[in-house]
């Protein structure tokens, strides 16, 4: 199989790290779907905006001014991006989990709202919590949708809160399929895009997406910032996210008139670097063509399933038997291995970094059968095939050993 070198730099290339033999190896990063290694464009702009480092809004101060001009324009960029309608409101939040908990205090305390059962905690939660129906998914897609349709056409729902694409499988959902359901019975959709948006060019306006939240984080960019994108009309007309400074627009002693727009929503000083980074790195990709970041990370997954399929006592995890699409994500089981073990396994012996465990996804989880954890492998624009085969070349090592590996004084190698 031809070689696959990364198609980009990103933040902690060529990290040593140290093995339990007291050797160090350079670290090989797969989990990027937990958090994306910042491109070194978006760290060019930190470099580039840190000097202005000032709070937006009403500061008369030549570096205020800048601050200000810089965080509008990372709204634009953001919208750009995302084929955002011209009158949606891009609302900067801390992260996509925060996002999706901001735009469940948005729908109308009388309409109910529709989630799958194979959502990641932070699109399951803040709609439990309101009293959501939550529908398990069918083996297929084509079943799935089938159920969708039956569920919306409740009058009293008002809204399908989806994933783009699972953070277990990396399996993407049909959302312009989804889309049309949604517009034949007037029901909005909102997209958890925290593994879509770094992977898939996404077109709000195009597809018919309502709402769309991701997270700088997995996205290339640096942590603490993320995004809610979407109608104006229910935001503003929702109880302020964060009362304070920022987000009224007059206060008395006994009451206040709020601001409308993104500043309802974004009270307190903003984080202004988070948003820039964020913006910055939503134009690189976009600059990148999504032909070739499909084509180096279809070809990067096609490796390490085959591969994996080709270790003895592996079975990949699939929510549905139909899916034809999936972005840089697998998880797996090995039979007889604790997945706790392999992860730990492939840090210590091999500076691996992979993720294991339930990845926020419990109910998921324990359907497919996994109750006791899985392994996670993701990959990104950082990622080459010497990645991958590294990988494999370690899991085959461990199957060949057997279980009885020692975690020994695993936390001991750790010094920041
Ligand atoms: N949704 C999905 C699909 C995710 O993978 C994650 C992160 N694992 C989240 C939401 C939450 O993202 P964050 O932790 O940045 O809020």
């Amino acid at each position: 199989q031809p070689a696959i070198p990364a198609l980009r730099t990103v933040s902690g290339a060529g990290l040593a790290v140290p093995l339990v033999n007291g050797r160090t190896t350079p670290y090989v990063n797969l989990d990027y779907a937990a958090s994306a290694p910042a491109l070194t464009e978006v760290l060019d702009e930190l470099g580039r905006a840190l000097p202005y480092y000032a709070s937006v809004h009403r500061g008369a101060g030549y570096a205020s001014a800048a601050s200000t001009t810089a965080y509008e324009q990372a709204r634009r960029t953001v919208a750009t991006a995302t084929g955002a309608r011209a009158d949606d409101h891009v609302i900067f939040t801390r992260n996509t989990t925060d996002a999706l908990n901001l735009l469940a205090r948005a729908v109308p305390a009388d309409l109910d709202v529709v989630c799958l059962d194979i959502e990641h905690h932070a699109n399951l939660l803040p709609w439990q919590q309101r009293g959501a129906t939550v529908i398990t998914a069918r083996p297929t897609i084509a079943e799935t949708l089938e159920l969708i349709a039956t569920e919306l056409a409740r009058p009293e729902v008002g809204l399908l809160a989806i994933t783009g694409a699972s953070n277990v499988t990396g399996e993407t959902l049909p959302l312009d399929r989804i889309a049309d359901l949604c517009r034949r019975t007037g029901t909005r959709l909102a997209v958890d895009g925290a593994q879509l948006v770094p992977h898939r060019d996404v077109d709000l306006a195009g597809t018919g997406i309502d709402y769309l939240a991701f997270s700088g984080h997995k996205t290339y960019a640096p942590f603490g910032a993320g995004v809610l994108i979407g109608r104006p009309d229910w935001l503003d007309a929702a109880p302020p996210y964060l009362a304070g400074g920022g987000a009224v627009r007059r206060v008395r002693t006994d009451d206040a008139e709020w601001a409308t727009g993104p500043a309802r929503h974004e009270g307190g000083t903003p984080n202004v670097l988070g948003a820039v980074t964020l913006a910055a790195a939503c134009r690189t990709l976009s600059g990148l063509g999504r032909l070739r970041r499909d084509r180096h990370e279809r070809a990067l997954t096609e490796r390490l399933r085959a591969g994996l399929l080709d270790v003895p006592g592996v079975s990949l995890l699939r929510i549905f038997e139909d899916s034809t699409d999936t972005v840089g994500i697998v998880a797996f089981t090995v039979a007889g291995f604790d997945a706790g073990l392999v992860a730990a396994y492939l840090s210590a012996e091999h500076g691996i970094g992979v993720r294991d465990g339930k990845f926020c996804a419990h109910p998921l989880l324990n359907r497919l059968g996994c109750a006791d954890g899985a392994i996670r492998v993701s990959v990104g624009l950082g990622s080459s095939s010497a990645d991958i085969d590294a990988l494999l070349a370690g899991l085959r090592r461990l199957v060949e050993d057997g279980p009885g590996w020692n975690y020994g004084d695993v936390d001991g190698r750790i010094q920041p």
